[in-house]
């Protein structure tokens, strides 16, 4: 399920083998990222290995009366930077292997924007689409109950993911507190504003799309005024990333969701796109724009293109197809290591995803740091900080590039910033024995 796209494939052509564990594509990374910095393999061999990974088993009275189990996962991959930091993923495709390397580019995520935070992430096998708000309140409250003594504001702090938004964290911030006996705001972020969530955090990882999708332009000796961009994903970061893109005077050309894509030569409106998405629930079928395919919009020449779907979409099977300019990964690992090498090969620059959509983190450490002083910050000064947040690790990574020699590929030279931060903080710790 989650490589389904890819692994459809183009019309009339079978679509390339998935690839089964986007884990082995974290451990490539390492490895590629050890030779870079002139590690030895044993060096980094720690940071193969999450601290802990659990596996919880969810009994839900469905609405029909019926009981189901749903499994859910929750794994914390490094904390010596900080609590672990992590969203929870409502969909059908998350299994272990998956939550084990969106945990571990947690990890990176946190170093390379330099927030105080390890790296964690948890995940529950359902589809929330079919599901009611009571059935979702229920798996909601008892995956909590389950990593119930695993969570806590200074131990491991979830998030929304693909399928989870702010009302879910609202109950996860209830059953915590309720079992815990006192309000505890800071053990979860990305929740409602009335229950001490931040502002700007809605927002904050479209926002963050657009700050570094204009620092890459800028660094390219190209311009965002103008700029054709193709979007993959609508959800929260998509549509955000499209809404704010458009308003910064880029052209959104072609905009996908799960039920297909759309393209506009001379730009899409976005702000009539999300009416009319919230009237018809899809971005297809939206006036004066033509349908087109996945393949299509992923394969169709423009300045930049942003995946902020799921996984493995840039893969073998298309990436010596693709015709942008420059990629922005929205999503998390929206490209596999074979597409990666195309990509390098072809001379098209990827910001890839622990820095392109590190913006909602950024703001979940806000969040965090303005529930524990109790204390909060204005929209103004949210959006501002997340700047300077951005523009600082775009810089980090870009001088980064430049000292390992990368050229281009700047997604060695954003491993190779972030575990290089993460293996000193380890050397400065030592190892507790
Ligand atoms: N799920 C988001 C991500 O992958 C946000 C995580 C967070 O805010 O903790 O970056």
């Amino acid at each position: 399920m989650i490589y389904q796209l890819a692994r459809r494939g183009p019309a009339g052509r079978p679509g390339p083998e998935r690839h089964e564990n986007p884990f082995d594509d974290v451990v490539e990374q390492i490895d590629q990222a050890a030779r870079v910095l002139g590690l030895d393999p044993r060096e980094v061999e720690v940071l193969k290995h999450p601290r802990r990974q659990v596996i919880v088993s969810i009994p839900i009275v469905m609405d029909d009366g019926q009981t189901r189990i749903f499994t859910g996962y929750r794994v914390l991959h490094d904390t010596t930077r900080g609590p672990g930091k992590g969203g929870i993923r409502y969909h059908p495709g998350v299994n272990l292997d998956e939550v084990k390397a969106l945990a571990a580019w947690m990890s990176w995520k946190c170093a390379l924007v330099d927030v105080a935070f390890g790296g964690a992430k948890g995940g529950v096998t359902c589809d929330p689409g079919t599901m009611s708000e009571g059935e979702l309140e229920r798996l909601t409250r008892r995956y909590v109950a389950e990593i119930f003594d695993l969570i806590g504001p200074t131990l491991d702090i979830p998030a929304p993911d693909v399928g989870t938004d702010a009302r879910v964290m609202a109950w996860v911030m209830d059953t915590y507190s309720m079992k815990k006996g006192y309000v505890e705001p800071g053990v979860v972020t990305g929740k409602p504003l009335l229950l001490g969530g931040s502002r700007g955090r809605e927002a904050a990882t479209g926002r963050g799309l657009l700050i570094v999708t204009r620092e890459a332009l800028r660094h390219l000796g190209r311009s965002l005024n103008g700029a054709r961009v193709v979007v993959q994903g609508f959800g929260n970061v998509g549509s955000n990333a499209a809404r704010l893109l458009a308003a910064a005077g880029a052209q959104v050309v072609a905009v996908s969701d799960v039920r297909g894509g759309i393209s506009c030569p001379d730009g899409v409106d976005v702000a009539r796109l999300l009416r009319f998405r919230q009237e018809t629930g899809s971005v297809v079928g939206f006036p004066r724009t033509e349908p087109l395919t996945n393949d299509e919009l992923l394969t169709m020449p423009c300045d930049v293109l942003l995946p902020a779907a799921l996984e493995g979409q840039i893969n073998e099977g298309n990436a010596d197809r693709i015709r942008a300019g420059l990629i922005v990964e929205g999503a998390n690992g929206p490209t596999t290591s074979e597409a990666d090498e195309i990509l390098v090969r072809r001379g098209i620059p990827v910001v890839p995803d622990i820095m392109a959509n590190a913006g909602g983190v950024v703001v979940s450490y806000f969040e965090w740091v303005q529930d524990r002083y109790g204390y909060f910050w204005p929209e103004d000064e949210v959006n501002a900080r997340l700047e300077e947040k951005m523009v600082g690790a775009y810089d980090a990574l870009r001088v980064g590039a430049e000292r390992f020699n990368l050229g281009n590929d700047f997604r060695t030279a954003a491993y190779a910033v972030a575990m290089e931060r993460i293996l000193e903080a380890r050397r400065l710790r030592g190892l507790y024995a």
